[in-house]
Formats: structure tokens, sequence, C-alpha cells
């Protein structure tokens, strides 16, 4: 199990890593460029080699490169989607250069337009973008459906995944928070959704877990994040689907509404909880 938090890029990267260690990391996340959707700083190449040796060297698992989620590549707008393609290829270009690294993005909004409409365009411009050249697998991330989003629930996943021609650089990213308001059980009936998502989308999809609690109660629609043990999952829950025997080999993303310290002993209560029996196979 890789453990670690979102962390800002504001430093660039080897800075980043050497945070991620500082906090008992093994992973962690950042968002490729700023959130709200700008341009993105020149890329400093040495900086990001760098930051790949430091990773070797410590052996931290994958890197979940997020992608700005303002972009709406489902968008009925041309110019919004002709922005979201802009950016994501942009954003996968540069990621060649960084092994190990996966590309989470939201599947987009439909703003009115209808779910499979809005499919249909998420999985157009993916299909514009891949090539068999595309190193970095990319990411759909379990949503919410707060508003209008898509991949609201792993049926509507399954059906933008199969719409993409080169899936098979497509994976899933799921968001504890995201599938609880969505209205899955994964506090009490962990298996069951784990069950659910290898019928709906296959567990070989699955490479990467954002862990949230959630200020509201299951099937709410809302998607606001809690500290771990603050919502309506639990500490105990939370710790059962990061410890889970099927998902060892997955980086768990802590976006918890913390400060660094805060994200620190968030990791070091969850790597306490390990269950007993499993001791001495870890990774
Ligand atoms: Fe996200
Ligand atoms: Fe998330
Ligand atoms: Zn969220």
């Amino acid at each position: 199990m890789y453990l670690g938090c979102h962390l800002s890029s504001a430093n660039g990267y080897l800075a980043m890593g050497q945070k991620a260690l500082e906090l008992g990391a093994d992973t962690f996340q950042y968002f490729t460029r700023n959130p709200r959707g700008g341009s993105v700083k020149p890329l400093d190449l040495k900086d990001l080699s760098d930051l790949v040796d430091f990773l070797t060297k410590h052996r931290f698992g994958p890197i979940v490169a997020h992608a700005p989620y303002t972009i709406n590549p489902s968008s009925v707008v041309e110019k919004t989607r002709n922005f979201a393609k802009l950016a994501l290829t942009e954003d996968l270009e540069r990621l060649q250069r960084f092994p190990g690294a996966l590309y989470n993005l939201h599947p987009g909004s439909h703003v009115g337009l209808g779910a499979s409409e809005a499919i249909d365009n998420t999985a157009n411009l993916l299909n514009e973008i891949l090539t068999p050249e595309t190193k970095t697998p990319v990411l759909l991330e379990t949503m919410a459906g707060k508003g209008s989003e898509i991949g609201r629930d792993f049926g509507e996943l399954a059906l933008l995944i199969s719409k993409i021609k080169l899936n098979d650089q497509i994976g899933v990213c799921l968001d504890s928070c995201h599938v609880h308001d969505g209205g899955y059980d994964i506090k009490d009936r962990l298996d069951q959704v784990l069950e659910t998502f290898d019928r709906e989308i296959g567990l070989n999809r699955l490479k990467a877990v954002h862990i949230n609690d959630s200020l509201n109660p299951q099937a709410s629609h809302k998607d606001r994040h809690a500290k771990i043990g603050q919502g309506h999952i639990g500490l105990e829950a939370i710790a059962k689907l990061v410890w889970h025997p099927k998902l060892q080999n997955l980086p768990f993303i802590l976006e918890t509404p913390n400060e660094l310290d805060g994200y620190k002993l968030e990791i070091e209560t969850l790597r306490s909880l390990e269950p007993k029996k499993k001791k001495g196979s870890k990774k």
C-alpha cells in the first residue's frame, strides 16, 4: 500500500518528493497546472528528472498528476472542449517524461446536455488525444454526481471506457467521498462495492484511490470532503479500504481539508491501522 496526500507544486517537482518523504508518504498527487485551469509553467526538465531519481531511490509508488478540475471535456460548447483538449494534450506530452505517473481527470459535466451525449463528447475528445505512443495511464475519477457530473456511478464510467478506442491506457481513480456521496455503501459494505466495481468496470482498471471522509450522508451527491474520522464514512471504514488485500499495490491519496501537519497525522494513523494478520507482506 502506497500512501500520500495532495501537495502544492508551487516549489517545483523535487520539492514535492522531499515534502512527501518528510510527511511519511510514499506517493503524492499534484495539480498539473493551476486547478482553475490556467496556462502551465515552463517545464524544468532537470527538476523533473531529479524528482524521478528521488522517487526511485526512496521506493515511491505511482504518482497522481491531477488535471485541473475546471476543464470540461464533455461540454457542448466547442471552445470549452477545445480548451480541455489543449490542456490534456499538453499535460500528457509532459507526463511522457515522468515514468510512473498516472494522469487523473474528472470525466466532465453535461450542463443540461444529458449524460449520454456528454459521455460521447468526452470519449470523442480522448479518442482524438490518445495515441498508441501515450505511455501515461489516463484515470477517470468516480464522481459524486453533484450537479450534472458524469461518471456518477460505475455504469457511466464503464460506458465511457467502452467508447474509448485505445482503452488499454484507461484506468479509474476511486474517490471514497465521491462513491459514498454517489450512493455506494463503502462504510458497511466495502466488499460488495468492490465486487460491483469489478463486475461493471473491472478491478484491473482501478489504478488509484482518493481517500476522503465525507461531510454528508451516503447518496447525498454533494462532494464535500472531511478529515479522516470526522465525516460519515469514519476512520474504521477508511482504514479497511486502504488495507484491503485486493488493493495493496495502489497509491492512496488524501485530499482531506488539511495543512501538512494534518496530512502527516492522517498518514501515521492509517499506517498504524494495518490489520495484524497481514503483517510482513507490505507492498
Ligand atoms: Fe479529483
Ligand atoms: Fe478526488
Ligand atoms: Zn471531491
